[in-house]
């Protein structure tokens, strides 16, 4: 992979170009994706982005949200664009599978691929160009510095600066993480500098929620969450029925991970979510345990040093108790 700087100039001329994220994306890949986007159209691009998946609705606020193409709603179309255009960027995923079944799509494009993303163990030689760095708190940050270090700061108009404004913000847990460095305040700082309204951001991802949603939680925290006060863990697990029963849409289990690591003790949290056609896990920790290691080893995932996922095919009760062996073998590490 060469270094990103080598495509300033490439960016210079109109092209077709496309912008995709992982699966599932959240507001740091929509984020950072339609804040390039806002930003390249500004050349005389012709860009689309295309989603691998569904998003959830509390993203559709995004300039530009209504514009993404669906992979899986609108494949043909997804790929002719894919087919079409000159340059590909590929933003806050590390590996190609985490599009889905876009997957073989992207492996067979021989347009100019760019990766910008944050996460651990990238798979490199996918890509032309780009810029891995695990030490940035959000692609959205990563796509900030881009557009900077090419010189082209007086474009980050209201649209990108909104967008890329909700990566960083929810990425850092609200500037909370040890991520939400020195310059990330400094972006954020020149981002209102440049008139951005960061409180309506707020309020279009946090408060927004339909009351089933919070009925939902409330049966999750009562009855389905388990603490294993001996290894410092909570567990959390979600039957396919209670989906069906809330009718639970994407994006709709986003952040419960969070409460139970706000337990007193608690340095590992952990969520298993039955989708019918694979067991998805989330997993969160404080300190020095390291959920990245844990989720590839276990869970066929990887994330964050503090942040992950993974998928198995495994039936609900065998990840569960894949889970148990596994606390049980880091026991040493969960209690030091
Ligand atoms: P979440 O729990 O919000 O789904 O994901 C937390 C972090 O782990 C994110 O940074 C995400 O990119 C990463 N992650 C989630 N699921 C997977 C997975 O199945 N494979 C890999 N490699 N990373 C994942
Ligand atoms: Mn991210």
């Amino acid at each position: 992979m060469r270094p990103i700087s080598e495509i300033f100039n490439l960016i210079e001329q109109p092209k077709s170009i496309a912008i995709t994220f992982h699966q599932k994306p959240d507001a740091d890949a929509m984020g950072s994706g339609l804040g390039l986007y806002n930003y390249l159209i500004q050349f005389g691009h012709n860009v689309t982005v295309i989603s691998p998946t569904n998003w959830p609705a509390f993203l559709n606020w995004m300039p530009g949200a209504k514009k993404v193409v669906d992979f899986e709603m609108q494949t043909e179309k997804a790929i002719s664009i894919l087919k079409q255009a000159e340059i590909v960027f590929c933003l806050d995923f590390n590996v190609l599978n985490r599009t889905k079944k876009m997957e073989p799509v992207l492996e067979s494009l021989s347009c100019t691929k760019i990766l910008i993303d944050h996460h651990q163990q990238p798979q490199l030689d996918a890509f032309d160009y780009g810029i891995s760095d695990t030490d940035k708190s959000s692609t959205a940050e990563m796509v900030y510095d881009f557009i900077v270090a090419s010189g082209q700061s007086e474009k980050i108009n209201a649209e990108t600066a909104e967008c890329l404004y909700a990566g960083v913000m929810t990425d850092t847990g609200s500037f909370r993480f040890n991520s939400a460095s020195a310059n990330v305040h400094r972006m954020i700082a020149d981002l209102k500098d440049r008139g951005l309204q960061h409180s309506q951001i707020h309020e279009n991802l946090f408060d927004n929620f339909l009351e089933k949603r919070f009925r939902f939680f409330g049966n999750i925290l009562l009855n389905r969450m388990e603490i294993f006060y001996e290894y410092n863990t909570a567990l959390i697990v979600i039957p396919q029925s209670d989906l069906i029963k809330y009718n639970v849409k994407t994006g709709d289990t986003e952040g419960l991970v969070n409460f139970p690591l706000s337990i007193k003790g608690i340095k590992l949290a952990a969520v298993v979510i039955d989708r019918g056609d694979e067991r998805k896990s989330s997993f969160r920790s404080k300190g020095g345990f390291d959920v990245n290691t844990f989720a590839r080893k276990y869970f066929n995932g990887g994330g964050h040093f503090n942040a992950a996922g993974g998928k198995n095919t495994e039936s609900l009760e065998e990840v569960v108790q894949k889970f148990k062996e596994a606390i049980k073998e880091n026991k040493e590490q969960l209690n030091s």
